[in-house]
């Protein structure tokens, strides 16, 4: 796990690292002197802000996979606010989801209460998806089709819901077994039943289940986490994200400028480094 270092202390480690990685890696040959760092990878040293190591490049560079958040990271709006805005419920669902921030509610029970505060219909649903095409990021398409022309694979992992983000999956050529999500489950009438709890976001620390399960299942060495939240810090752990890149291009949270491994606030930045 790379944890973030103080952004004081980089400066130092950071001329350190470029130095010796540089050693090892961009010499003669380097493509199989990249091969062979990979799986050295683990156990370097940690960066913060808006400079990361020369190993966090690294591993942003060969990765193979890369797990986007959605809301105010791939998207620039917060889905289920904007949705609790359109079915009339805007002020409650923002105080289930403040009550939940500050830790007064379980991460289902926050789920389940903000559904039945919006009563939420198959219809209104579908209404809602037609009429909002998502809002991208800039730069987030050229990014996706970038990682995507290097053979890497894309998935997104989002507390939000999987009928809102479909649309989004499917403009950015992502394939919906990528897609890791809420499901908001209906009656036959079409009215609200609840959500799936087998989701592994429908759970407190879901996304790094979430991770864990794709690189179990896909094999992937390197998987890097980005997004704009304290729950995509999450990821990162044993088995799960290598490193986590933060995105303040929508919301700049301090504890993921802090602790992220690399932060940026536009996507061209990856875009260049790739
Ligand atoms: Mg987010």
């Amino acid at each position: 796990m790379l944890r973030a270092a103080s952004y004081e202390s980089l400066s130092g480690s950071l001329a350190k690292s470029e130095t010796s990685t540089r050693r090892n890696t961009r010499g003669k040959g380097g493509q199989s002197r990249r091969k062979e760092s990979r799986g050295k990878m683990r156990a370097v040293s940690s960066s913060s802000g808006a400079f990361p190591t020369e190993q966090v490049l690294e591993v942003w560079r060969t990765s193979d996979a890369v797990a986007f958040d959605v809301d105010s990271t791939v998207c620039i709006d917060e889905g289920i606010d904007e949705l609790g805005v359109y079915v009339g419920a805007g002020e409650k669902v923002a105080r289930i989801t403040k009550e939940a921030m500050e830790g007064g509610l379980p991460f289902g029970e926050a789920l389940q209460r903000r559904l039945e505060a919006m009563a939420i219909s198959r219809e209104l649903l579908e209404s809602y998806v037609k009429e909002h095409p998502p809002k991208f990021s800039p730069g987030i398409k050229e990014l996706i089709a970038k990682l995507h022309a290097q053979g890497k694979d894309v998935h997104l992992i989002s507390g939000g819901f999987r009928q809102m983000i479909a649309p989004v999956a499917t403009e950015l050529g992502i394939p919906s077994e990528n897609v890791h999500a809420n499901t908001i489950v209906f009656n036959e009438d079409g009215s609200l039943k609840g959500f799936d709890d087998k989701e592994f976001t429908s759970r407190a620390g879901g996304k790094a289940d979430a991770v864990k399960f794709i690189k179990s299942t896909k094999g992937y060495k390197h998987v890097v986490m980005i997004g704009d939240g304290a729950t995509d810090l999450e990821a990162r752990v044993s088995g799960g994200a290598d490193i986590v890149i933060g995105y303040g291009g929508a919301q700049r949270r301090e504890k993921v400028v802090a602790e992220s491994d690399w932060f940026v606030t536009e996507f061209d930045t990856l875009v260049n480094a790739l």
